[in-house]
């Protein structure tokens, strides 16, 4: 089985604001096979519909340039890329730190008139990481970090960086995830 482990940024706004529709904006992602090996990565930008220009926040918080969004493709296709990658005819599962990435593939299918069957197989390993570790609620992923003596490399809110961190967190614990198989 393909473990996916991925990390979206999304178009924001100061202090969350409702006003506006989050549009994903980087993909990334680490595919691990069930020996805990690094098969591959994947790492992408894309160009939103609705709102292509980046507040001063967005970039300050994500480090992604306006000029990397102006070049980037749409969500359709990137989207299409990144499902070949996954390769969905093999046995997949998509993992992320909470339930926030699977809801804004959603939202960013929707608006692409896109089905979005290929999300069903998804788990959270910020809510099972809970679990496994008998913690009181769940812990962001720098915490969990933390907490397995591992560091924070990269870029925090970079997509790839942050997925390669989950997956460090990942490795670390590879026989106590519950996937359906
Ligand atoms: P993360 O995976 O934690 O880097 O966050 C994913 C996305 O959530 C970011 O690209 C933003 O769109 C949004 N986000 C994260 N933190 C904040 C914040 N403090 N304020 C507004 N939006 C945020
Ligand atoms: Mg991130």
């Amino acid at each position: 089985m393909n473990n996916i482990i991925l990390d979206l940024e999304a178009t924001c706004w100061k202090g969350r604001s409702m006003q506006k529709q989050n549009e994903i904006i980087e993909i990334g992602a680490v595919k691990i096979n069930d020996k805990g090996e690094i098969l591959d990565e994947f790492c992408e930008f894309i160009k939103p519909k609705l709102n292509p220009k980046l507040s001063d926040f967005c970039i300050e918080l994500t480090t992604i340039t306006q000029e990397e969004i102006d070049t980037a493709d749409t969500y359709d296709t990137v989207i299409e890329r990144f499902k070949n990658w996954i390769d969905l005819n093999e046995s997949y599962v998509l993992c992320s730190w909470g339930f926030y990435d699977k809801k804004q593939f959603q939202k960013d299918d929707a608006l692409y008139n896109l089905d979005s069957n290929w999300l069903e197989h998804h788990i959270s390993l910020k809510h099972q990481y809970a679990a496994i570790k008998n913690l009181k609620k769940p812990i962001g992923m720098g915490g969990a970090l933390k907490m397995e003596k591992l560091t924070l490399d990269g870029t925090h809110h970079r997509g790839i960086d942050d997925a390669r961190n989950i997956a460090k967190i990942f490795k670390t614990n590879i026989l106590k995830w519950q996937v359906k198989k």
